[in-house]
């Protein structure tokens, strides 16, 4: 039992192999074949992924809380009309909960590292569906809601997550079966273009939160006159938008780590303030939305198509099914054989050698 609590080893970047690397991270890395219960017991000692789990972990319950009290105590499955918070609750659950196991488990092997990150771009693609389906019932502006952009957006968005994920997921390792199969890796992009997939996978999450947003856009920044819906939840919506904002600039930049590489590896270091801006950008998207929801409840349940599960429930279980096959497909080929990353497992305490093979 004590063995259990033993601290395990970290590694510098010259010792795991490339598929392991961040930019500008330098120290403090797990080994790159670590066992489940290692990778559980890393969230207790200090590496350049243990905040990332948890900026991830405990906000997920912070929305369980949110999503049981609604559930609970506002009775939301006997009101039509609090689905597609709940559809929105559900998906802010699914996305920090994905990531914190994705970083936790990432340091298995390579394979485990991709296949861990397939289901984390999964679980945000769906996380931008929630948005969908609550801004289409709640936050469209008085004078869209049953345009003919309004009876699109839905199906759109849908469409939007098949191509995110893909397209995420392909940033990658390349297509499945074409690119690498059973014994062969014939062409990885994260490898050999590190800069192109990186804006594959911006490009992946940005379009679709920028379409998602179209109609917010419009309401808090271009419209003028009549029915534009200007209320006090704008400032909530401000919010949301410019920690969105920044998210993705962080995402992007690398900053502050490219500018002092090995500063910022255990605490600091961009992807941790990513997530940490993700999340009180989740945090006040919910707040917006919840508000818009009571604030026009009468004028919407007045004028706008009614909500039922064909537009809230159903779209988002089609959409974890078609992205869990997603994530199936381009997993399977690294579930079935070798990927050409062969990191032969080392016991804990073996001297600095590199662990590339
Ligand atoms: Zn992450």
């Amino acid at each position: 039992m004590i063995s259990l609590f033993r601290l395990q080893r970290v590694f510098n970047i010259n010792q795991v192999p490339t598929v392991f690397h961040e930019d500008g991270i330098i120290s403090g890395y797990r080994h790159p074949r670590s066992s489940a219960t290692d990778c559980i017991w890393s969230l207790f000692q200090l590496t350049n992924e243990t905040l990332n789990i948890w900026t991830h972990f405990l906000p997920t319950w912070y929305f369980l809380w949110k999503l049981v009290t609604v559930v609970l105590i506002q009775t939301a499955w006997q009101d039509s009309f609090t689905w597609p918070l709940l559809m929105f609750l559900l998906t802010c659950c699914i996305y920090p909960l994905a990531s914190s196991c994705a970083h936790t488990f990432s340091s298995m092997s390579a394979r485990a590292r991709h296949i861990c990150f397939f289901f984390d771009y999964g679980a945000l693609s769906i996380y931008s569906l929630g948005s969908a389906i609550s801004y289409s019932a709640y936050i469209f502006p008085d004078k869209w809601v049953n345009g003919v952009f309004h009876r699109w957006y839905l199906a759109l968005a849908v469409l939007n997550t098949v191509v995110c994920t893909s397209l995420s997921c392909y940033s990658r390792l390349g297509f499945p079966f074409w690119h690498y199969d059973r014994g062969t890796v014939k062409r990885f992009p994260e490898y050999q273009s590190p800069k192109f997939s990186k804006v594959l996978r911006v490009v992946a999450f940005a379009y679709p939160y920028l379409f998602d947003n179209i109609p917010l856009f419009y309401r808090v920044f271009l419209c003028e006159g009549d029915g534009c819906t200007d209320n006090d939840t704008n400032i909530l919506h401000y919010n949301h938008i410019a920690l969105a904002f920044l998210t993705g600039f962080l995402f992007a930049t690398h900053l502050p780590e490219r500018l002092a590489p090995g500063s910022f590896d255990y605490i600091g270091h961009s992807h941790q303030l990513f997530h940490v801006c993700a999340i009180l950008g989740t945090h006040f998207q919910m707040k917006a939305i919840e508000k818009d929801m009571v604030t026009r409840r009468p004028w919407l349940l007045e004028h706008s198509r009614p909500l039922t599960a064909v537009n809230t429930v159903w779209p988002a279980l089609f959409c974890v099914l078609v992205n869990f096959f997603i994530i199936v497909l381009f997993s399977l080929p690294l579930l079935s054989g070798a990927t050409g990353h062969k990191t032969p497992r080392k016991k804990a305490g073996d001297p600095g050698k590199t662990l590339t093979s």
